[in-house]
């Protein structure tokens, strides 16, 4: 996916492993926002996790909670 850096405005790509990888991380981690790391100044931009999904529509979480043991 395209990516446009919120500091220096260049625009850089994502590849699509990154995005899953991505995914993978915010699904785990329970986040929202994936921080890119722009190669022209190195810095993060941050990524929704919607906009990563619409990047990579066959992604799916690796392992679903089935049923939530805590519930009471
Ligand atoms: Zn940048």
């Amino acid at each position: 996916m395209q990516i446009r850096c919120y500091h220096c405005h260049k625009p850089y790509a994502l590849s699509k492993d990154a995005v899953a990888t991505a995914l993978d991380i915010l699904s785990e981690e329970k986040l929202h926002h994936y921080n890119a790391r722009c190669p022209h100044c190195g810095k993060s931009t941050q990524i929704g996790f919607d906009a990563l999904k619409r990047a990579a529509p066959n992604w799916t979480p690796k392992e679903e909670t089935p049923s939530d043991e805590q519930s009471a």
